[in-house]
């Protein structure tokens, strides 16, 4: 299907953007890299007046690493690029881990981490590995800019806390801990279909007793949503199955996910409880293991 129609504009730079947002925000749309908003267009699931390009912006594309303190990922790069990173996979590995779970290759060439972000999708493995790993999100108007941590973002079905005159300029991911393993583990019909559920985990022990864990799964409802009862139950222990599978039984019992026409609500409570088990031990055994 054909796109209905809408006013183009490509921006140069930022100030450009945030003043088109000031202008038509409440009709308006970013266009990043188009692998959700064009699909939606299409389907006349969205119908802006105006779409704001910003794949022009040069000072978008860079992906930074802060001293010691993990990577920025700015909103025009693309999945590809940060699979390729040596940045991204060096210091905040989970990121690394999920990327090539995001979609197919065409997709991830063109999408962008950001605009996943920004998507809000609660079956996409971003916005889940935002909240494992305590993300801050970079949001700029052109009255001033403000950083938004994860935990706050992320408010519902496809519903963040950015405004209609707001853009989300870059994310930033903390660096892992050295003492600390993480991985994303995922259940989907095909390579690349969107997971019918997922999770995105964290694991420090240092010295073998563990200290902090995340669990964070996606497609189990409208936003991601981490299970603070069974990562709180793990914290003491000895990272072992006998733990895990504690974890795990909590998860299956606190995740209340819908049926639909990919899975049944119990179907999903159950791998949530296989993955909790595999996620850890797989995130276990990448503790000092460079990826
Ligand atoms: P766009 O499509 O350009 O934008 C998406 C939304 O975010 C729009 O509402 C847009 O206005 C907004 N937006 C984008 N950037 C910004 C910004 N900087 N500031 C404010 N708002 C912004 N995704 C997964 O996570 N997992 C999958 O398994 C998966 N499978 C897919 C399979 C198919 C066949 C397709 C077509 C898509 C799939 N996707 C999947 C979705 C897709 O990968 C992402 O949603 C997409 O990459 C988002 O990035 P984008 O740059 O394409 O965003």
């Amino acid at each position: 299907m054909k796109n209905p129609p809408f006013n183009y504009h490509r921006p140069a730079s930022v100030d450009e953007a945030l003043a088109l947002l000031a202008e038509h925000g409440d009709e308006a749309k970013i266009l990043a890299g188009g692998q959700s908003l064009l699909p939606i267009m299409a389907l006349r699931l969205g119908r802006p007046e105006h779409v704001i390009d910003i794949g022009a912006i040069d000072e978008l594309k860079a992906i930074s690493v802060g001293d010691g303190d993990g990577v920025t990922i700015g909103a025009m790069v693309r999945h590809a690029e940060a699979e390729k990173s040596a940045e991204v996979s060096e210091h905040t590995p989970l990121v690394a881990a999920a990327l090539p779970y995001v979609g197919h290759r065409a997709i991830r060439n063109r999408g962008t981490v950001v605009g996943s972000i920004a998507h809000a999708d609660g079956a996409a493995e971003m916005p889940a590995v935002c909240l494992a790993i305590g993300a801050t999100m970079h949001v700029a108007s052109s009255t001033g800019s403000r950083q938004v941590a994860a935990a706050d973002f992320f408010q519902g079905f496809f519903t963040t806390s950015i405004k209609a005159n707001e853009l989300l300029t870059a994310v930033h991911f903390p660096a892992q801990r050295a003492t600390a393993g993480s991985t994303v583990v995922e259940i989907s019909r095909r390579h690349g279909d969107y997971a019918m559920c997922g999770l995105a985990c964290i694991i420090d022990a240092p010295g073998a007793t563990i200290k902090s864990a995340a669990l964070s799964f996606f497609g189990v409802a409208s936003t991601a949503v981490r299970v603070a009862e069974a990562e709180a139950a793990l914290i003491g222990q000895t990272p072992n199955d006998e733990a895990f599978g504690a974890a795990a039984a909590i998860v299956s019992n606190v995740l209340t996910p819908d049926d639909d026409i990919h899975a049944t609500a119990a179907y999903r409570r159950h791998i949530a409880g296989v993955l909790t088990r595999r996620g850890l031990a797989q995130a276990t055994s990448r503790i000092g293991v460079p990826t």
